[in-house]
């Protein structure tokens, strides 16, 4: 699966960015940010690089969020065990058809 540098929903352009921190920072190795229209992605931490298909299933969750919000369902995008059931089907998916 391709990784791209940004993505439009609608009409909103959604970069993605990466960084070496978000771990140790705020204890995760992936955030969509809804303020700020960007995924922030890491790749690996000194004790713990991810595999590509941890790094791409991080994108889809976080891109799965991105949806919700931008449908209007702020509460949904909320809900991480619906995010993540979603969007570990729509990851299934994707490498089925990529
Ligand atoms: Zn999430």
């Amino acid at each position: 699966m391709y990784i791209p540098r940004e993505f439009k929903l609608f009409n909103q352009t959604i970069k993605v960015v990466y960084s070496r921190t978000l771990m140790d920072k705020e204890g995760f190795f992936a955030k969509w940010d809804y303020n700020k229209n960007k995924v922030i992605l890491q790749q690996s931490t000194r004790k713990r690089p991810l595999t590509k298909e941890q790094i791409e299933g991080n994108l889809i969750h976080e891109a799965t969020h991105a949806f919700l919000n931008m449908i209007g369902h702020d509460e949904l995008s909320q809900d991480e065990v619906f995010v993540s059931s979603l969007s570990g089907l729509i990851h299934q998916f994707i490498m089925q058809v990529h």
